[in-house]
Order: structure tokens, then sequence, then C-alpha cells
């Protein structure tokens, strides 16, 4: 095991020298990763191959492309972001000016997880870049040639003192936790993100929590079906439902159900074809272990579509679920694969009763017409973020802050959030010295003799 007080301490020695401050530092820095990223397109899109057989149109979309466009973004609004933001102060603070300065935390750790293993760890660590940070990336073991082509790329481009990858597993992170960072960014699981945040209280190191969990998908009987079961189909199984915002359920209203269900079939076979296994094109399963956990859901319920899957290749195809019920195991957890269980409801208000009873989730999806509805579950329901008639879509905006609320998650980031995230805001009062307000001061003579 490496000394990571050493990598840490070197870090906080290159971060204490203010060169990371200067803006033109940054975007340079910026700039530079943006034409690493696109010299390793091709090895990314293999490495990706190797690690979960992600065909290279989706690698590309949701790992390169989605950087690229966050890069751009950043370097047209570093400079602003950065600047000192004037505010008002108060009348009692007559003849004052207040100031907010963001300021960099110093040394940023950024914990990563396999299911988009370069994406979700290059998206902070643009922020903390564009936020005038070192880092330490940790990206996921269970990716290996992602991870071992991240430490390549980023060692290969930059100072070890200023951007460096640990490659390794929850011994190594433990490791990393050990020593005081100055913000810690975590992308995962839910009762790995407890373990996390335990750990950064031992620091009052303060932190992201990007988590997961049940995402629900509500489809009134008002919705655009065909439109519908289209971007549903698109947003459970692309990168075979290892998405954290993928729909986990759907909660169907039981007039359109039938109508709906044979929609999602046709929808899946378009997008995914007749045989996906066989087509060899359909991203796997991450390990062997979560293949076994996720073809046990398979006897829940009855069979709508799909089911066959492959150990040898790690792959299930799409397939949808009937006769769900929320005692089913396939309900207890977030599922993280490509089975999409499907619930009934005829009352509006029981269901959104049922989906509050739950732990607050990542994301929610909402498919009707109607504002009325719209407005309604919005109001009821507690998530992080969403979409109304669409699904995943609203993760690719810089203009939507991303993140959990109570168990899924704490913090949101993408565009200026990523920025934020990774600056304190000095808040700065600056005083006039051209006179002095007396009334401030209670233990003058004049103000003793009152009491
Ligand atoms: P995970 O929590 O198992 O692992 C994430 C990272 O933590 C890995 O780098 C891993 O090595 C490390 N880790 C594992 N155990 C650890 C421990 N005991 N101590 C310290 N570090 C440890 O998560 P995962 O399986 O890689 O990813 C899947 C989960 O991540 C899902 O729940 C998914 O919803 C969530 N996720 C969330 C987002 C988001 O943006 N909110 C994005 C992707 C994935």
């Amino acid at each position: 095991m490496e000394n990571y007080a050493d990598l840490i301490q070197k870090q906080r020695n290159f971060f204490t020298q203010g060169k990371t401050k200067d803006v033109s530092f940054r975007t340079e820095a910026l700039g530079k990763l943006r034409s690493v990223i696109k010299e390793h397109e091709q090895e990314l899109m293999d490495a990706l191959k190797a690690d979960l057989n992600k065909c290279e149109f989706d690698a590309y979309l949701t790992e390169i492309g989605i950087l690229l466009e966050e890069i751009r973004f950043t370097l047209k609004h570093l400079k602003k972001w950065a600047k000192p933001r004037k505010v008002k102060s108060s009348i009692a603070q007559f003849g004052s000016k207040s100031w907010i300065y963001p300021e960099p935390y110093g040394v940023a750790l950024i914990i990563a997880p396999w299911n988009y293993p370069f994406q979700l760890a290059i998206a902070p660590l643009i922020g903390a870049i564009a936020a005038g940070n070192c880092a330490i990336l940790k990206p996921s073991e269970l990716t290996p040639q992602t991870s071992a082509l991240l430490s390549k790329m980023i060692s290969k481009h930059f100072p070890q003192e200023y951007i460096s990858v640990v490659e390794g597993d929850a011994e190594t992170s433990t490791a990393l936790l050990n020593e005081k960072a100055d913000y810690i960014f975590f992308t995962g699981s839910v009762p790995v993100g407890k373990i996390i945040m335990e750990a950064a209280s031992r620091h009052l190191t303060p932190v992201t929590l990007e988590l997961g969990g049940k995402s629900p998908c509500i489809v009134h009987d008002d919705a655009n079906l065909k439109l519908a079961a289209k971007r549903i189909a698109w947003g459970k199984y692309i990168n075979a439902g290892q998405t954290c915002v993928a729909p986990d359920y759907i909660y169907v209203h039981s007039r359109i159900k039938d109508e709906f269900l044979k929609e999602l079939k046709q929808a899946i076979q378009e997008l995914y074809g007749e045989n996906p296994i066989a087509s060899g094109q359909f991203t796997r399963i991450v390990s062997e272990k979560h293949f076994s956990r996720l073809t046990k859901f398979l006897t829940n319920g009855t069979t709508v579509h799909g089911g066959r899957h492959d150990l040898s290749s790690l792959t299930i195809e799409p397939t949808v679920l009937g006769n769900i019920k929320w005692a089913d195991e396939v309900m207890q957890d977030e599922i993280f694969g490509p089975i999409l269980p499907v619930l009934e409801f005829d009352n509006l208000s029981g269901m959104i009763a049922e989906v509050t009873a739950q732990p607050k989730p990542l994301a929610l999806y909402i498919f009707t017409e109607s504002e009325g509805v719209q407005t309604h579950i919005l109001s009821s329901i507690s998530f992080g973020g969403g979409c109304i008639n669409d699904t995943v879509y609203h993760l690719s905006s810089p203009y939507l802050p991303f993140g959990g609320v109570g168990e899924s998650g704490i913090g949101a980031y993408h565009g200026k959030g990523s920025f934020d995230v990774f600056s304190h805001e000095k808040s700065i009062l600056k005083q006039t010295t051209r006179f002095d307000l007396p009334f401030r001061y209670p233990t003058t003579k004049d103000a003793l003799k009152k009491v």
C-alpha cells in the first residue's frame, strides 16, 4: 500500500504555491484535459468495450461527448464564475461594501463507481479543476481497463502533485479516507455513501454524495403511450439498466396498462432487436456477483417481455416483469440492471402515498399530458430531479444541478453547480474608513450612562 499521506501532502504543497488559483492555469488545464480525452477516444471506447461491452455509440454519447460538452460550457463561463461577486450590504452596515469570493478548498478526493467509469470520474474533476483545486481520483476496481487507462492518461499529462489517479478497491479507498482531504466527492451506492460520510466526519471534511435508489416512472392514463414507451425503453436499458437515474420501476394507470405494455414491448424490439444477447452489442452486467443478484429477480411476478440471460457473456436481455407487488424481492432495493418491474395504480393519491413511503428517490419520471397531474406529483413527492414526458435526459443539461435528496444523496453538480461544489464562498465585508457610526458601540461613555 502506498503512502497516501505523502501524496496528499505533495498536493497540498503544490496548492499552497497558489498556481491553481490563477484562472488562466485552470483554463489551460481544462483545455489540456479536453485534448487528452480526444487523443484517447478510441482507446477509451476499447476499454469500455472490454470492461462492460459498451457499444461505441453509447460509449461516445455517455462517456466522452457529455464530458467534452461539459468542458466547453465550463471554459465559456469560468472567468465570470471565478470573479468575486458583489452583493448588497444591509442598512445597518451603511458605508460598507460586500463581496463573495469563491475560493478552492485545496485537495479534492474523487471516488467513482463502475457504471460510467470514465464519465463519473472526469465530470467531478472538471469542477475541481475549474474551481482551482488539486485532485486525487479513485476509480472503481470493477472496470480495470478503464481505470488503468485513466491512470495512464492523467499521469502522462498532469503532474502528480496537481492531479493523480490512485487505482484500487475498497481497501485503497479506506486508506485514502484515513488521510485528511479538503473535499470528498463520492459517487456510488447508499451503504458505501454512509461509510464515506462517517470517514469524512473524522476530519470534518465536506462531502458531496451522489448516490442511488429506486427511481419511479409514472405513466398516467392520458400519456402519449407510444412516445412514453420509447423514451422509457431507452432510459431503462441504456447501459443495461446500470444507470443511477434509470427508471427502476413503472407505476402505470390500470386503465391503459395493457396498451402501454404492448407499446413497451414494441419499443424494446425496435431499439434492441429480436435477440439483443446474440447481437453481441448489448452492454453486459459488470460482474458475476451482480449477474446472479439480478437473475434471481427473474422469477418475480410474470415475464411480460424478455427474461433470457447468458452467464458466459454476463448478459441479460431487456426484461419487463408484470404482476409485481411491493413485497416482491425486485422491489426491495435499487435494481441496477435491465429488469423493469411494473406496478399498477387506479388512484393518484394512493400511488403517491406508496411512493412517498419509500426513501426519497434520485430521479422520478412522469408521463402525462395533464399539467394538473404534473404539478400535483411534483408538489407531493420529494426526489433529486427528473423529467416530465422523458427519462434520464435532465442529467445532460449544464443548467440543471444534478444530485439526490435524502437517501439518494447530498449536494448537486454539473455546469456551474460543479464549480460551486468545489468552491468555498468566502464572505467579505469591506468597511469604509471615511466615517464611523457611533451607535454600534454600546459601551461608549454615553451609552453606559443610559443603562
Ligand atoms: P459502490 O458504492 O460499491 O462503489 C463506489 C466506489 O466506492 C468504488 O470506487 C469503490 O471502490 C468504493 N468503495 C466500495 N466499498 C467501499 C468502502 N467500504 N469504503 C470506501 N470505498 C468503497 O458503488 P458501485 O457499485 O460502483 O456503483 C453503483 C451505485 O452507484 C448504484 O447505487 C448507483 O445508483 C450509484 N450511482 C450514483 C450516481 C449518481 O450520480 N448519483 C451515478 C452512478 C452510480
